[in-house]
């Protein structure tokens, strides 16, 4: 049974006033009797804003998490956050291999994985990023780079720790950029992983991002292995972010 989840990820946006509004409206609108039954909703801040997002979704039905990790338990690794760290705090999750991150923090698909095991160690819930960009889609080879990318978080962890993972297609062209997959494109490269996932599949969500708002979000969500989204920019506010999350319900 794969569960449905919408994850917000506010990315470097944030402060403590604007968060205490928008973390209080998703309380109230998503966290409560009210809220869209049968999706997990997370948002994933930036660290500083853990403890206050922990205070203020604590006793809801809301998740939290953070959007990276170390790949390290602990050491000598300045600036560097642990996943017991963020499991101090409460979180769920931790987004890992963002394609912000490949392109401008030079990671590895051998990191990414390292991450995700690390987070796993610490009980979290890694969800493991994987998209092409346009040149790559352009040039035929989606499922070659979004196959190789969660290839090797499959070497790494083993179809059973995999089992535990969360998995998001995120089309790097389709990022903050307005411009969504189709349905059509987004269902063909999510069947594609979770091929690629084998008996994990059974069990893990793949996430669909890039662009998803209000007006695409049910489409996208009713193709047959799209278990949900991750959500940049229409997860900073709440009158896109609940009913992108209630298209999934
Ligand atoms: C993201 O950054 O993970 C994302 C999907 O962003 P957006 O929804 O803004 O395209």
């Amino acid at each position: 049974m794969r569960a449905k989840r919408v994850v917000g990820n506010w990315k470097m946006h944030g402060s403590l006033g604007r968060n205490a509004e928008l973390l209080g409206e998703c309380a109230r609108r998503l966290g409560g009797q009210d809220r869209p039954v049968g999706v997990e909703v997370a948002v994933c801040v930036p660290f500083p804003y853990l403890a206050q997002t922990q205070a203020a979704l604590a006793g809801t039905a809301l998740a939290w998490g953070a959007q990276d990790v170390s790949a390290h338990a602990q050491g000598a690794y300045t600036g560097e956050v642990a996943a017991p760290m963020l499991a101090e705090f409460g979180a769920r999750y931790v987004i890992v291999g963002h394609s912000e991150r490949r392109a401008w923090h030079g990671e590895t698909s051998a990191l990414v994985a390292a991450k995700a095991a690390a987070a796993l160690a610490a009980g979290l819930t890694p969800i493991v990023c994987v998209g092409e960009s346009l040149e790559e889609r352009e040039s035929g080879m989606t499922e070659t780079v979004v196959g190789g990318q969660l290839s090797v978080c499959i070497e790494t962890l083993g179809l059973d720790l995999l089992a535990r993972c969360v998995v998001a297609y995120e089309p790097v062209w389709a990022i903050g950029t307005g411009r969504n997959a189709t349905p059509e494109q987004a269902q063909a490269v999510h069947a594609f992983l979770r091929r690629r996932l084998g008996k994990a599949g059974d069990v893990v969500s793949v996430l669909y991002g890039g662009s998803v708002k209000p007006s695409n979000a049910a489409a996208l969500f009713a193709m047959p292995d799209v278990d949900g989204g991750l959500i940049g920019g229409a997860a900073l506010s709440i009158e896109d972010f609940e009913p992108v999350c209630r298209a999934c319900a």
